[in-house]
C-alpha cells in the first residue's frame, strides 16, 4: 500500500538522464543524510542549498544508499549506484511527488494562512478521524521539500488528505499547489508573518490563493477578505464571520466560562453552539475555522460540537527535560505515529550525554496499513536507532514483539501496569524518549520520571537556535568556518543540550570560557574540538585528558604551558594565539610578536592551530574606524606568525555583529556567540530569519485585591494608583530577575497584556500590577520571549541583552523543545 516506484519508472516520470546500475523498488525519499533508516529502498535527493547536497551523497552511499538524484554526475568511483541527473533536484522531488498525488482521488483539504495551519490540520484530523482514514503533513512540513515528502506518503487506504502549505516568497505556491492538488480550500488566519518576503500584504494574499485555483469549496473569514477577489467568489465559499451575519456562519455571541469558551451561532438560519475547551484569542479563531470545515464538509452541528469540546492540546514539539537518576528525557508522550516516531527517534541518536538509550513505545493507531505491515516499519526503524532497551506499552506492539532487534525488551499490556514496574526497569543515566498515542496516558510516565520543576523555566527553542545558525552560514563567503561560543552555559541557554545539536549541524568549533565547562561538554559526549579561552594552569592536566585546546595570551601562560607539555613529553599540542588588538584584556601586543614569534619558531611541543583577536565593538558605527584598525593590526599580527611558523593557521576577528557588518573580516572562521541566541544589534528587528530562542517564564501563585490606601511589598515601596489587583509571580532576583526591575521599572506579559512589576523585587517572587487584566493564581506569566524581547528588558534597566541572559540562575530549569 506503500508508495513503491522503480527507478526505472521514476527516471521516467522526472525526465532524467543516467544509467541505472540496479532497478531497485523506492519506497522512501530522502533529503537529509543524516536521516537515513531504511537505506535499501531509499532514493537520495542532493538538494543544493546552503549545505552543498553533493557533500553528502558520499555520506548517504556510507549508509547504504545506492540510488541519487543529482544535478551533475558525481566524481564518484563506484559502479553499485544509479545517478539520476536532472537539471534541477527540487524541481525533480515535487514533481514525483504531484505525480504520485495524481494517482489518487481522495479528496484532499489545502490549508494555507499566515498562523494555525499545523493546528487546524492536526485539529481536524482530531475531529474526523473517526470515520475518515487521514494522511497529513508530520509536524509542519509545509515547505517547498516538507510537502512533497508530505504527499508522498499518500496511499490506496486513504480516503482524506489534509496538507498544509506555507509560503515565505511569490511564486512558491503555484508550486505547492500542483503536488497537493486540493480540492478543498481553508485559509486561516492572516498576520504578518513572512511579509518581508513580499511586496504587500495584498500581493502575499494573492499569492496565498493560489493554492485554491482549482478548489471546488474555500472556507475563509468573512471579516479579513470583504474584498475577497472576484475570480474567488465563483467558487463555493463557505464563509465565517464575528461581524457580519451575512456569512454562512456567523457567530454572535462568545462568552468565556471557566477556562472554556461558549460560542453561539447562526447557521442556516438556526441557532447553533459550541464549546471549545481553550480560551486563548488564536486558539479560538483556530476552532472557528475547524467548525466551519466540519460544517461544510457535512457534518452536523450537533457532531461538531460534541467533538469540538473534546479537542486536545497539539503539541507539535519534543521536550527535553531532566529526569530522576540523571536521566535525560524526551518527551513525546502526546502523539504516535511512524513519520514522527522517525523524527523522534532521530533526535534521541542526536543525543551524546549518555551512553544508554531507551525508547518508550505504545501501539500506534491510525496509520493506514496493516498491522504487520505497520511494526515491520517501526521495527526497521527501531534496529536502525541503535537504542539499549525498548519498552512496549499495548497488545498489538506485543504482537509482534519478534520483529524488535534491541538487546533488551520489555512489554506491558498498558501504562498502569507499566507505571508499577517503573521502579524495577532501574533507569538510571540514560536517555529516554517516552512517546505514546494519546489514549495511552503517557504524560503519566513522563511526570513520574521528570524531575519535579519550580514552576518558573527557561524554554529553549532549538529549532530557532538550528535558524539562527542557518541565518549566519548563509552571511559566510565560501569555506569560512564557525565556532561557537557556548561559555557561560552557552549564554545561559543550556551544555551538551545545546552543544549536542550545533554538533549535529556541523559547526566546526566550540568554545568555552573555562576548563570546567569544556569537560561538561565531553562529559556530555561532545567531540567537536573545543578551544578554552581562559585555561588556568592549574587545570592543565585536564584540559589535556579532555582534549581541550587552551588559548594563549601571555608569555606567563604560554610557559606555563611548555613547561606542562614538557613534563607530561606532549608535542605538537593544538593551541591558539590570542592577540591584543585593542580590547587590552588579554592577548598579545604588536610589540610582542616578534618575540613570541623567536619562541614558537623553536617550539616542538604546541602546534597553533589559530590566531585570533577580538573586536570591541563590532556592532557600533561610531567606532568603525576603531574596528579597521583593529583588523589591520591583527593581519599584521598574524602574517608575523605564519611566517615564523611556516605553516597556516585558522585566522579569525569577527563575533557576531563583527560576521554581520565586517563580511572581509571573517578570513577562516567567525566566532558567533549571542546571535545563536536570537540578538545582534547589528541586524534590524524586522529580519524575522533571526529569532530569540529563549522564553523565560513563571506561573501566578496568588491574587490579591488591594486598596489605594495599602503598601505592597518590603519597605513599603510599592503601591496601585487606584483600588485594584496585584499578582504575586514565582520569580525573584534569585533567579535573575534583578531588583532593578522593581517599582515598575520591569514589565511582564500576564494573558497577553504588559503589566508592569509593583514595590519591590523579592528574592524568590514579585508583584506585578494586574489590576485591568483578567488573571487566575496558576496563570502563566511570560518575563522574556519573541515579543518582550531581551533587548527591551535590556534598556529597562540600563545593561545589554548578554547580561539579562547570563542572569537567569541554575535554579531556573531549562526545558528545550525540538520540532
Ligand atoms: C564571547 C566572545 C565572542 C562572541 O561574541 P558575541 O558578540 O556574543 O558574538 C567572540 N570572541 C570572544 C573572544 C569572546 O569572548
Amino acid at each position: 500500500m506503500q508508495a513503491t516506484y522503480t527507478v526505472s519508472q521514476i527516471k521516467g516520470i522526472i525526465s532524467a538522464s543516467g544509467n541505472i546500475a540496479e532497478d531497485i523498488t523506492i519506497t522512501i525519499l530522502v533529503t537529509d543524510s543524516r536521516r537515513i533508516n531504511n537505506r535499501a529502498t531509499s532514493l537520495f535527493f542532493a538538494l543544493s542549498g546552503r549545505r552543498n547536497g553533493h557533500e553528502f551523497i558520499a555520506d548517504a552511499y556510507t549508509r547504504g544508499v545506492r540510488s541519487f538524484v543529482v544535478n551533475s554526475q558525481p566524481d564518484m568511483a563506484v559502479t553499485d549506484a544509479t545517478f539520476l541527473i536532472v537539471p534541477d533536484v527540487l524541481t525533480a522531488l515535487q514533481s514525483l511527488a504531484a505525480y504520485h498525488r495524481k494517482q489518487f482521488s481522495l479528496d484532499v483539504i489545502g490549508i494555507t494562512g499566515s498562523n494555525g495551519k499545523t493546528i487546524v490540520k492536526e485539529w481536524l484530523y482530531q475531529l474526523m478521524c473517526p470515520e475518515k482514514n487521514i494522511v497529513r503533513n508530520p509536524k509542519s512540513y509545509n515547505s517547498q521539500i516538507g510537502v512533497p515528502l508530505s504527499v508522498w506518503q499518500i496511499n490506496s487506504a486513504n480516503n482524506l488528505g489534509i496538507f498544509e502549505a506555507g509560503i515565505s516568497r511569490p511564486a512558491e505556491m503555484d508550486k505547492l499547489e500542483a503536488i497537493i492538488q486540493p480540492n478543498i480550500g481553508i485559509l486561516t488566519h492572516m498576520g504578518t508573518a513572512h511579509d518581508e518576503g513580499f511586496d504587500s500584504p495584498e500581493q502575499k494574499l494573492q499569492e496565498k490563493l493560489k493554492l485554491f485555483k482549482n478548489c471546488e469549496q474555500i472556507v475563509y473569514n468573512y471579516d479579513l477578505l470583504i474584498d475577497f477577489p472576484d475570480d474567488m467568489r465563483e467558487r463555493k465559499c463557505f464563509t465565517w464571520s464575528r461581524k457580519f451575519n451575512i456569512a454562512t456562519l456567523y457567530v454572535f455571541s462568545e462568552t468565556s466560562i471557566s477556562g472554556k469558551y461558549y460560542m453561539r451561532a447562526i447557521y442556516k438560519e438556526e441557532e447553533i453552539e459550541c464549546l471549545v475547551p481553550f480560551k486563548d484569542e488564536a486558539s479560538i479563531e483556530n476552532a472557528i475555522v475547524c467548525w466551519a470545515t466540519m460544517l461544510a464538509l457535512g457534518y452536523t452541528p450537533a457532531q461538531c460540537d460534541e467533538r469540538i469540546e473534546r479537542l486536545t492540546n497539539v503539541s507539535m514539539r519534543l521536550e527535553l527535560k531532566d529526569g530522576i537518576n540523571d536521566c535525560s528525557i524526551i518527551d513525546d508522550s502526546y502523539n504516535s505515529d511512524i513519520q514522527s516516531l522517525e523524527i523522534a527517534l532521530n533526535f534521541l541518536s542526536q543525543q551524546n550525554q549518555h551512553q544508554k538509550k531507551t525508547l518508550i513505545l505504545s501501539d500506534i493507531y491510525q496509520s493506514g496499513l496493516q498491522l504487520n505491515a505497520l511494526y515491520e516499519q517501526v521495527a526497521r526503524l527501531i534496529n536502525n536507532a541503535k537504542i539499549d532497551r525498548l519498552i512496549g506499552v499495548g497488545n498489538s506492539i506485543a504482537e509482534y514483539k519478534e520483529l524488535f532487534d534491541v538487546p533488551k525488551t520489555y512489554f506491558f499490556t498498558d501504562t498502569p501496569s507499566l507505571l508499577k514496574d517503573l521502579v524495577r526497569l532501574h533507569l538510571h543515566e540514560e536517555t529516554i524518549l517516552i512517546k505514546g498515542s494519546r489514549s495511552f496516558e503517557f504524560e503519566k510516565i513522563s511526570r513520574a520520571l521528570v524531575q519535579k520543576a519550580h514552576e518558573t523555566i527557561l524554554e529553549i527553542n532549538l529549532n530557532t537556535l538550528i535558524n539562527n545558525l542557518n541565518f549566519y552560514k548563509a552571511k559566510l563567503q565560501p569555506g569560512v568556518k564557525i565556532m561557537a561560543m557556548v561559555k557561560a552555559f552557552s549564554y545561559g541557554s543550556g551544555t551538551f543540550e545545546v552543544a549536542n545539536v550545533l554538533q549535529y549541524n556541523k559547526v566546526d568549533y566550540l568554545a568555552v570560557a573555562y576548563t570546567d565547562e569544556g569537560i561538561a561538554l565531553r562529559e556530555g559526549g561532545i567531540e567537536l574540538p573545543i578551544m578554552v579561552l581562559n585555561p588556568e594552569p592549574l587545570a592543565f592536566d585536564k584540559l589535556v585528558a579532555y582534549k581541550l585546546e587552551p588559548a594563549l595570551y601571555s608569555f606567563t601562560l604560554y610557559d606555563e604551558f611548555i613547561k606542562f607539555a614538557q613534563d607530561e613529553l606532549i608535542s605538537s599540542y593544538p593551541v591558539h594565539i590570542k592577540i591584543d588588538t585593542g580590547m587590552h584584556r588579554v592577548g598579545f601586543e604588536a610589540f610582542e610578536i616578534e618575540t613570541l614569534c623567536d619562541m614558537l619558531e623553536i617550539n616542538p611541543y604546541i602546534r597553533v592551530k589559530s590566531v585570533y583577536s577580538h573586536l570591541v565593538a563590532s556592532d557600533a558605527e561610531e567606532h568603525d574606524l576603531f574596528t579597521l584598525k583593529q583588523i589591520t593590526s591583527f593581519e599584521n599580527a598574524f602574517r608575523q606568525i605564519e611566517d615564523a611558523l611556516g605553516y597556516q593557521v585558522i585566522k579569525h576577528i569577527a563575533n557576531t555583529s563583527g560576521i554581520t557588518r565586517w563580511p572581509n573580516a571573517q578570513y577562516d572562521m567567525v566566532r558567533l556567540g549571542i546571535g545563536l541566541y536570537g540578538v545582534d544589534g547589528a541586524v534590524s528587528r524586522d529580519d524575522t530569519g533571526l529569532q530569540p530562542i529563549a522564553t523565560l517564564k513563571t506561573t501566578v501563585s496568588q491574587v490579591k485585591r488591594i486598596p489605594a490606601a495599602e503598601t505592597i511589598g518590603y519597605m513599603r515601596n510599592g503601591s496601585l494608583k487606584a483600588d485594584g489587583k496585584i499578582a504575586t509571580v514565582r520569580i525573584g532576583y534569585a533567579d535573575g530577575y534583578l531588583r532593578a526591575f522593581g517599582n515598575g521599572v520591569g514589565k511582564m506579559l500576564v494573558n497577553g497584556v504588559l503589566v508592569p512589576t509593583v514595590g519591590n523585587i523579592t528574592m524568590d517572587m514579585c508583584m506585578l500590577d494586574v489590576s485591568n487584566v483578567e488573571v487566575r493564581e496558576g496563570d502563566e506569566v511570560i518575563v522574556f520571549n519573541e515579543q518582550q524581547r531581551i533587548e527591551e528588558l535590556a534598556l529597562q534597566i540600563g545593561t545589554i541583552p548578554y547580561e539579562i541572559l547570563t542572569n537567569v540562575s541554575q535554579r531556573v530549569k531549562r526545558v528545550y523543545f525540538y520540532e
